[in-house]
């Protein structure tokens, strides 16, 4: 029985929200915040007709370190579940430290003006953590998320060592739109057009940023184009899981829309440094996410599945080269009927609701900033099963070819 606030009020804030409201015996109070608090009163009004729990709600600027700081005085938290951007993490950090209380997010720290998703900034959090005896779960969605608890799983239940690992993401869902993403799109456009690297033999490989593509017949979706791209959680498995030689991360884009990102990235639209526009200062990335459709808007057109995983080589524990696939499996529209979003906010928004519970009940716990695969997988696993992630395990005839 505890209290949690949730910072953020968009698509992966909305679901994890409902999420919590459903598990009442673990979230015994719940309290939301954001910057507009009409979309934090609005989720509310959702999580009232759907499940009959209130949550009280406040508008905040999390940025505002003071401001937030009072607001964890005022409700006084157990946990605060940051599903905002990845710019507000180290304040949120901030606020957390200078109230006392437990922090969680799922996506590590970025500044505004270069895309770099990197932990140092986090993990340099490691000793103020430690010694005000609270901990920091860092990375609690699904990518990064999910794919470190499989990987750790794989490690803990079939394998004596893991030799190199493939991270891949496919969204099979259309929305019906002709450009439009599914997850903050100034963030989403900030990692797809990021330099792609990944990790082999001890050392960063880089490429340009979407030019490696490879074809895979998804299960539940078919075959799709995936690219080779940069992802936070390679960087926290090869630190914590030195062993494995290669690690990659695919994710999934139909042609259409690598046709509209090549055309908004050669016009400048994809620019993180500020022009001038009729005497004001804007920066063009932030323009065009003004004028794309919002990710939560694109629940009650998206039809489709998502089908997350990875793919792991190694000695499994039987003595045998083996290779294993870990995936799930999500519907688009069975997630919008449970909670009001579509897949990509609802596959985020439950593992940030199951790390929370971590926290809360216990499960994982110690002073630190943690990353998820520093913890046993099991219980977490279990809870992916009992709400709305089931996953499978499916060896493989062989490694990947490519
Ligand atoms: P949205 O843009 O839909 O929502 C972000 C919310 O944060 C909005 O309600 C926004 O308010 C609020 N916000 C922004 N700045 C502030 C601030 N300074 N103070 C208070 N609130 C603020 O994003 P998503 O819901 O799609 O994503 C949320 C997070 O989840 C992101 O960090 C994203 O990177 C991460 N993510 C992680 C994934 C994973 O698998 N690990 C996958 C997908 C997303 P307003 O509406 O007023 O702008």
């Amino acid at each position: 029985m505890s209290k949690v606030l949730v910072i953020g009020a968009g698509g992966v804030g909305s679901v994890a929200v409902h999420k919590m409201a459903m598990n009442q015996d673990i979230f015994s109070h719940i309290s939301l915040a954001s910057r507009t608090k009409s979309k934090c009163d609005a989720i509310a009004a959702s999580v009232k007709e759907r499940t009959g729990v209130v949550i009280d709600t406040y508008g905040l600027d999390a940025d505002d370190v003071a401001a937030t700081t009072a607001l964890l005085n005022q409700i006084k938290p157990s946990l605060v579940v940051n599903l905002a951007l990845p710019y507000q993490d180290l304040n949120i950090m901030d606020a957390c430290l200078a109230a006392g209380v437990h922090y969680m997010d799922t996506a590590n720290y970025e500044p505004l003006d270069v895309a770099k998703f990197e932990y140092h900034w986090q993990w340099a959090y490691q000793d103020r953590f430690k010694d005000a005896g609270l901990a920091a779960l860092l990375g609690s969605g699904f990518d990064p998320g999910v794919t470190s608890v499989f990987t750790t799983y794989l490690k803990k239940h079939h394998f004596d060592r893991i030799d190199t690992l493939d991270i891949l993401d496919c969204n099979g869902g259309d929305h019906g739109q002709a450009f439009a993403t599914n997850f903050n799109p100034e963030i989403n456009i900030r990692e797809v057009t990021a330099v792609a690297r990944h990790w082999e033999n001890g050392d960063w490989v880089e490429t340009p940023a979407m030019s490696v593509k490879q074809s895979f017949d998804f299960e539940a979706v078919g075959p799709k184009n995936m690219y080779l791209m940069y992802h936070e959680e390679i960087e926290s498995l090869k630190t914590h899981l030195p062993e494995i030689k290669r690690i990659r991360f695919w994710m999934t884009f139909g042609d259409a829309y690598i046709t509209h990102l090549n055309v908004l990235q050669a016009v400048g639209m994809t620019r993180i440094d500020p022009v001038m526009y009729e005497g004001k200062e804007i920066i063009p990335l932030q323009f065009l996410k003004a004028v794309l459709p919002e990710p939560a808007s694109l629940g009650p057109t998206t039809k489709g599945k998502t089908n997350i995983g990875c793919i792991a080589t190694g000695l499994g524990k039987d003595g045998k080269e083996k290779t294993l696939y870990i995936y799930n499996i999500c519907d688009h529209e069975d997630a919008y009927a449970e909670t009001g979003n579509q897949a990509v906010s609802y596959t985020t928004g439950v593992p940030a609701m199951i790390g929370a519970a971590m926290l809360l009940t216990g499960k994982w716990s110690g002073a630190g900033v943690w990353n998820m695969e520093q913890f046993d997988p099991d219980p977490f696993m279990d809870m992916l099963n009992a709400h709305g992630l089931p996953w499978q395990v499916k060896e493989l005839d062989g490694p990947l070819t490519f």
